[in-house]
């Protein structure tokens, strides 16, 4: 990971950044900064990973659906200061690549929150946008869609890649490229040097 070059990029279009060896680091260091405040997770298998929701028990007001699944925490989500997730894809230049299904957390990093912190492993970088929306559809997306054991064409085939499937259980139904923060929102990439998530 090049972390002079993301900086440079994603800090020339208006997102902080911070630097960590470790998850456990930048879990450490999201826990400093959300103290007291209304918080909200994204699914991300790099925050379960990283074990921050445990991290940060006690010592903020904390909604994760993955915790309390349902309707009410997706809408109490929605009320949250802060909105931590991780990214399908990153580039080196500086562009963030997330796919939803339902939706709620890539309306959550454009809309509504006053902060929003992306957890990024090195794994999730690529060189360029097009690259990293390529990761997001055909290495991310597949994992995810085998990981819920859905019926799709990328789930039966291990993940292998994404089949543009047409399955009433496909999971890729909203791509949002962001390469700036939206109005209104602060946003901060943390980058990690470890693997997390996929
Ligand atoms: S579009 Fe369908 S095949 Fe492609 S990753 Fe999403 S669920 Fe899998």
């Amino acid at each position: 990971m090049n972390y002079d070059v993301l900086k440079k990029n994603f800090e020339k279009h208006g997102f902080h950044t911070a630097y960590f060896e470790t998850g456990e680091e930048a879990a450490s260091y999201i826990k400093e900064m959300v103290k007291g405040k209304a918080v909200a997770l994204g699914g991300s298998v790099t925050l379960q990973e990283i074990k921050l929701n445990e991290v940060l028990d006690g010592e903020c007001a904390l909604t994760w659906h993955w915790l309390e699944p349902g309707a009410e925490t997706l809408k109490k989500a929605k009320q949250a200061e802060v909105y931590i997730c991780s990214a399908n894809g990153v580039s080196e230049t500086g562009e963030i690549v997330n796919i939803d299904g339902t939706g709620n957390r890539v309306s959550m990093t454009i809309y509504g929150p006053q902060k929003v912190y992306y957890l990024v492993g090195r794994n999730k970088i690529s060189p360029d946008m097009h690259s990293a929306l390529m990761r997001a559809k055909n290495v991310a997306a597949p994992k995810n869609a085998l990981r819920l054991n859905r019926k799709t064409p990328c789930a039966a085939n291990g993940g292998d890649r994404c089949y543009d499937c047409n399955s009433p259980e496909r999971i890729c139904r909203a791509t949002v490229i962001q390469d700036r923060p939206c109005n209104g929102v602060e946003a901060e990439v943390v980058f990690i040097n470890e693997d997390l998530g996929y």
